[in-house]
């Protein structure tokens, strides 16, 4: 009893001639509490375990440092109490705050494999890269066929092809689903008709869902009809066209429609396009096939061919490569 008495003692006045008080840092508490070599050592609980030393604690991360002593001490911790107790609360580490990040191991979240595939850029913007598929190289239009799949009608010249009034669409013999694609169209260098009767043609994603092809330079026709939108279901962003005869770069990342088996929509298409480097359309969703007339409604399909469209105006295209997302 004696012992206990003079421990708890001896601890109280270790404490009382340190520096602890309210008004002091948990960094200059915890240095408060270093004991003499003789000295009895208290009971330390950090964060709720008992402990024989308090050992390294970053002063930092210390949220609340108490010191019980005499009776309370006793009372509240028994024996274990008796010379004292100091009790450490650490502060929370809460998820994502630096200390807790500080603990992760890099490594977890670094991918080596599989490894990306190497393949070659076009030695300009808008060339082929090396695993393209070229489906226009200014030769002939061997890679397409007409609305019936005989031999396509329009006309090669000088590196491009232009559409032949009433001979209908052209459309790719290869069928696609994801992709990226490059195509470049040219509306006439003379002016003939207004709106939608002007340079128009159309890009057609899966025989379904068109890019505007339209001479939107200085000419007015309804929002989402002009050059860059969804036909009639999304206006473009910009109005980025180049006067007429000049040569207009698309640039599209497309995801096709997936759908259950009964054929119902579960991610409906989504677009993304550049019109001579500015984007257009942002990760738009694609409401369904392209119609003129009322709203679109899916219809379950898989693969499609890129369809080209004779709108009955002699615009042209070149250079036109996809690539297989
Ligand atoms: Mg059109």
């Amino acid at each position: 009893m004696k012992q206990k008495i003079f421990s708890t003692m001896l601890f109280a006045v270790a404490i009382s001639t340190s520096t602890l008080g309210q008004d002091k840092s948990p960094a200059e508490q915890l240095k408060a509490i270093e004991l003499k070599p003789n000295q009895a050592k208290p009971l330390f609980i950090l964060d709720g375990k008992e402990l024989s030393e308090l050992g390294s604690i970053d002063p930092n991360n210390i949220e609340k440092m108490e010191v019980i002593k005499g009776k309370d001490a006793i009372k509240l911790y028994g024996a274990k109490g008796k010379n004292g107790v100091v009790v450490v609360t650490t502060k929370p580490v809460i998820k994502g705050s630096a200390r807790w990040r500080e603990a992760l191991d890099p490594a977890v979240t670094e991918i080596w494999e599989p490894r990306v595939k190497k393949i070659t850029a076009g030695a300009k913007a808008g060339e082929a890269p090396s695993d393209a598929i070229v489906l226009f190289d200014g030769k002939d239009l061997s890679n397409w066929v007409d609305k019936d799949g005989g031999l396509a009608k329009w006309e090669v010249k000088d590196g491009a092809f232009t559409v032949a009034k009433g001979t209908g669409v052209i459309k790719t013999k290869q069928t696609f689903g994801d992709i990226q694609l490059h195509i470049e169209w040219r509306s006439p260098t003379t002016i003939i008709g207004e709106g939608q009767g002007r340079g128009n043609s159309g890009i057609f994603l899966q025989e379904k869902y068109e890019l505007q092809v339209l001479d939107s330079y200085e000419s007015q026709t309804y929002s989402n009809g002009q050059a860059g939108s969804i036909y009639k279901q999304s206006m473009p962003l910009a109005n980025p066209v180049r006067q007429p005869g000049e040569w207009q770069v698309y640039d599209v990342i497309y995801t096709a429609p997936t759908f259950s088996e009964s054929g119902r929509v579960i991610n409906p298409a989504h677009i993304t396009a550049f019109l001579n480097g500015v984007i257009v359309q942002n990760h738009t969703e694609i409401r369904g096939p392209t119609e003129y007339k009322g709203l679109p409604i899916y219809v379950q399909h898989g693969k499609g061919s890129l369809v080209l469209q004779d709108h009955g105006n002699p615009v042209s295209f070149r250079n036109i490569w996809v690539r297989e997302l």
